[in-house]
């Protein structure tokens, strides 16, 4: 699926986790809420990280350009480390876009990392500026037109980063955001099971043979702006209000 879609669905689950989770770790619905769509939208971009041409591989320029040399790396390697016979890499046959950074051990390893090094605030802060300001960019997609200002590198950047500053002052904990990077990632890898190429959300279990076995869902379509993956992106966006009206 393309970006805004990613988004729209990482905010119907943010808001869904903000509604379950918030009771337990944080005291401010609002807050819990604003960091449960906005972490939950960009945390659904993360895994096209892979992708050198993602809205998460060109947010940031040269340094998510290296990010994603980073991750492509890493995927690189752990496929040709983890490969059976019969895994064929994808599309690309290197064992890169969508592959290691799709699968959900990967976004459980990253969410538990987020929670362990957030808590220290520089850093929670960052991975909350980071995850907002993607979330923004994947939103402002699902608006006809587009919102204009987040093309603005500097724009988006600073609302963003004082977004995260409130989001953080507010108390909103490195375990919440910890968790909602995991499900934002894990939601990706589900909404692009919908598309014909599959995921491997099985890995690194061996699968008739495969430890790469792309799981696709019953019902596939393609990847682009075609009435199916409109409809999913604004039934998410429709679910996320009363979703979130249950956390208020
Ligand atoms: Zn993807």
């Amino acid at each position: 699926m393309m970006a805004p879609s990613h988004a729209a669905s990482g905010a119907l689950a943010g808001a869904a986790a903000a509604a379950l989770l918030a009771p337990a770790v944080s005291g401010c619905a609002l807050f819990d809420l604003a960091a449960g769509v906005l972490v939950g939208a960009g945390a659904a971009l993360l895994p096209d990280l892979d992708h050198p041409t993602s809205t998460a591989s060109r947010s940031q320029g040269p340094v998510t350009g290296v990010v994603h040399r980073a991750v492509a790396g890493a995927s690189r390697l752990a496929w040709a480390a983890t490969r059976t016979g019969r895994d064929d890499g994808g599309r690309d046959g290197d064992g890169v876009h969508r592959h290691l950074s799709h699968t959900p051990l990967v976004a459980v390893a990253v969410g538990a990392g987020v929670w362990l090094a957030g808590g220290w605030w520089p850093v929670l802060l960052v991975a909350v500026w980071f995850a907002v300001d993607l979330g923004l960019r994947g939103l402002a997609g699902c608006v006809p037109g587009g919102w204009r200002w987040t093309r603005s590198w500097p724009a988006v950047s600073l609302v963003s980063a004082a977004l995260a500053g409130l989001l953080v002052w507010g108390g909103v904990s490195a375990s919440f955001v910890g968790a909602l990077v995991a499900v934002g990632m894990i939601v990706h890898s589900l909404g692009d099971a919908f598309t014909r190429a599959g995921v491997p959300l099985l890995w690194p279990v061996v699968h008739r043979g495969r430890r790469w076995w792309m799981v696709r869902a019953p019902l596939t379509f393609a990847t682009g702006d075609g009435w199916q993956e409109t409809a999913v992106r604004w039934a998410c966006l429709a679910g996320t209000v009363p979703v979130a009206l249950m956390t208020l």
